[in-house]
């Protein structure tokens, strides 16, 4: 029955060319044979077969074009034909009709013939079309089903249309095609389950029709494994703007982050060996420093400065390193208190021109009263900010420090008019051991001041930001809570 109906139905697609050819042909002769049995037997008159047997050829003949493309029209026009024919020769052979029914017979033919060929083409061009489509879509699932990554996808409303067998080893679930994922409040990746995996990010996709990139989550295993699995979802629109899809990829980052937490580890106790020894060394460079200063010779005494000051530089960049691991791990530590804000930025330039006297470091504006918050961290901030001014400017001397409040916040900025970031590179730079590629190689740095800075600037409920133009300079901007003492 199935297969009849598809016989009949002109948008399936048999694909066999033996039906394209039988079909037509079996199909259009029957349709004659009846009008013949109904005409001659039935109602017992020939001439019956009129105008409406023209409708039903122009109907078979669309059907079958449209069917089986241009050859199933052409036989369908072959077989009308000859039934036109066989109606002229025994219905009005010897009569004045007989030279006028065959010159229609022959226009008709050639009307029948050019639309045939046209739906044909047409239906054939569908073909070719939709074929291509699916070959598409064959070639699309083949490597979606191979990814290294689980690929989930849904149609608007969420329900899973294609996963491929990654997703289900990720996370330890089926999630099988046909379900509709329930969508839920989006959650912490802390206490995630393979559920709120996949309906968090879903969720946010439907809600905010906005992509979702990088989630992180940890998800336990049915044999006791951890995986650190990282989720990016988007939807997919069409030439409307409209969302058709909503796709999924959870990627395994498990092994990333082990190699990432080695490496935080082995700085953390790197940076805490070389502390040690690193202090000691101090502490007898100023001895040391002392007793040349009341015994010693010139050269001595300027020798040992220079080796306190790369002693100094050394354990700033220690402490910048264990500042990394602190914030790695979550335990970098605020004391707040309330203190002399423009006093802190005074001392800070201050310090900065003795370490270096090549440059001039302007100061306008004060805030005229004290700020709420951790006085040694944001002095951490002003003296990087500067020092790099300083550095990435080789040409020119002149660093300019302002201070402004900004409603109840206190707005610094840094400017210097030395080498400035390419625009692209002006959001990565807060990113940990960050380096302009182009600058890297000419200025010495580890890239992990700038991250310093942003975390300890965020944590205290600031902004910073950079505004910068390649070749003419930069300007570091950050804001901090002036807060008085009771609001806390
Ligand atoms: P480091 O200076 O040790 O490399 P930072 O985190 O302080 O690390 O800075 C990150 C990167 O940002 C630098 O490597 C440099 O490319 C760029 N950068 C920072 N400050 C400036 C500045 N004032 N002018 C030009 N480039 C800068």
């Amino acid at each position: 029955m199935g297969k009849i109906v598809n016989y009949l139905n002109p948008l399936a697609r048999l694909g066999v060319r033996r039906y394209s050819i039988a079909f037509p042909l079996l199909f259009t002769l029957f349709v004659y044979s009846v009008s013949e049995v109904y005409s001659n037997v039935i109602v017992q008159d020939p001439r019956i077969v009129g105008v409406y047997i023209i409708l039903v050829s122009i109907g078979l003949i669309i059907f079958f074009a449209f069917r089986d493309g241009i050859l199933g029209g052409y036989i369908s026009v072959v077989v009308t034909i000859c039934y036109y024919l066989y109606i002229i020769l025994t219905r009005y052979s010897g009569t004045d009709s007989f030279t006028p029914a065959i010159q229609t017979t022959i226009l008709v033919s050639f009307l029948f013939f050019v639309i045939a060929f046209i739906i044909g083409w047409l239906k054939e061009k569908i073909d070719i079309l939709i074929e291509r489509e699916a070959d598409e879509k064959r070639r699309l699932l083949t490597i979606i089903r191979q990814l290294p990554v689980g690929v989930l996808i849904t149609d608007a409303h969420g329900t899973v249309v294609e996963v491929n067998p990654k997703v289900k080893e990720l996370l330890d679930t089926e999630v099988p095609p046909g379900i509709t994922i329930p969508t839920l409040k989006s959650r912490k990746s802390s206490d995630a389950s393979s559920k709120s995996i996949v309906q968090s990010p879903i969720h946010q996709v439907l809600t905010h029709n906005q992509s979702v990139i990088g989630q992180e989550y940890v998800v336990d295993h049915s044999d006791g494994s951890h995986l650190h699995l990282q989720v990016s979802a988007s939807p997919i629109h069409n030439n409307k703007g409209q969302v058709i899809a909503k796709a999924m990829i959870i990627n395994d980052i498990t092994q990333q982050k082990e190699i990432e937490e080695l490496k935080d580890e082995f700085i953390e106790i790197a940076s805490h060996e070389l502390k040690t020894p690193l202090t000691t060394i101090k502490g007898y460079t100023q001895i040391l420093e002392r007793l040349i200063d009341k015994n010693g010779t010139n050269k001595a005494s300027s020798y040992l400065r220079k080796t306190n000051k790369y002693v100094e530089r050394l354990a700033t960049l220690i402490e910048d390193l264990l500042d990394v691991s602190k914030i790695q791990a979550g335990k970098i530590e605020f004391h707040y208190e309330e203190y002399d804000f423009d006093k802190m930025i005074e001392e800070t330039i201050h310090s900065l021109r003795e370490f270096n006297t090549t440059y001039k470091i302007q100061k306008k504006g004060k805030l005229k009263q004290p700020v709420y918050g951790d006085s040694a961290r944001t002095e951490q901030v002003v003296t990087n900010l500067l020092s790099n001014a300083m550095k990435y400017s080789p040409d020119n001397k002149k660093v300019l420090v302002t201070v402004a409040r900004e409603g109840d916040m206190v707005e610094v900025s840094v400017q210097d008019f030395g080498i400035g970031i390419p625009v692209e590179k002006q959001k990565e730079i807060f990113s940990r051991f960050y380096r302009v590629e182009s600058t890297a190689e000419k200025f010495s740095g580890l890239g992990i001041g700038l991250y310093i800075s942003a975390e300890i600037i965020h944590r205290q409920g600031g902004e910073i930001w950079v505004k910068s133009k390649e070749g003419q300079g930069s300007t570091f901007y950050f804001t901090l809570p002036i807060r008085a003492k009771e609001e806390q």
